[in-house]
């Protein structure tokens, strides 16, 4: 599995749609201060569901928004598109080439999409929550992430590790399985009062 492409219209400094062709291997961004090398990261995680502002260096989610130029008037969307090389069957889905699509709204409503078909933003983190891409974005290594993660506290460690592992998606659904146990717990409380009350 690898990025093969990158497509980014309306997101940040990039008001034209841009393509970047990305080949198997090291792949350098190179360009002065300010022109955008960074924003191409942020365009990755952000596709990739990136929820958190901070994480893409702005105040609020809609600072992803193309704002406008001296010479051009702002967007009203930005959308990114991720093509990832699946030749080796990483991501558990029938096809040897994946996009990933997010698109934002400044109304703030957002838009994703596997392949071209809509989907949800959970279809996409569980999609790849086995390749090591998942949700907290441990393949975006920033400034100071390193250290962070040395002085980090024990669990916050074993979390990374067992996303890393694969671990954390099945205890994401055994949490939600015993939140369903739950609910079925009370209504079933409630069914055995009702009836007791019909006795
Ligand atoms: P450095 O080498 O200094 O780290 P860089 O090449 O990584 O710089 P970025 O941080 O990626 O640069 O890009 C910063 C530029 O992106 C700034 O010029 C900023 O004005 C522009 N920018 C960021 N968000 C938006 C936005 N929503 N609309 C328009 N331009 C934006």
């Amino acid at each position: 599995m690898h990025l093969k492409s990158l497509t980014v219209k309306g997101f940040k400094s990039f008001a034209s749609a841009t393509t970047l062709r990305l080949e198997p291997g090291i792949t350098c961004v190179v360009g002065p201060n300010g022109s955008g090398k960074s924003n191409v990261v942020d365009a990755i995680a952000w596709v990739l569901g990136e929820q958190g502002a901070k994480a893409l260096r702005g105040g609020k989610m809609e600072d992803v928004i193309f704002a406008g130029t001296a010479g051009r008037a702002p967007l009203g969307r930005a959308e990114v598109t991720l093509t990832i090389d699946n030749g080796d069957g990483a991501l558990p889905i029938d096809y040897t080439e994946v996009s990933i699509t997010r698109r934002m709204f400044r109304s703030g409503e957002s838009e994703y999409e596997i392949n071209g078909s809509s989907c949800r933003l959970l279809d996409i983190q569980e999609l790849l929550s086995d390749s090591g891409i998942g949700r907290e974005m441990h393949i975006i290594v920033g400034q100071g992430r390193l250290d962070a993660m040395l002085h980090a506290k024990p669990e916050d460690r074993r979390a990374f590790i067992e996303e890393a592992a694969g671990v954390l998606k099945h205890r994401k659904r055994k949490e939600k399985a015993i939140r369903k146990l739950d609910a079925m717990q009370t209504n079933l409380n409630r069914l055995n009062d009702l009836t007791a009350e019909l006795r």
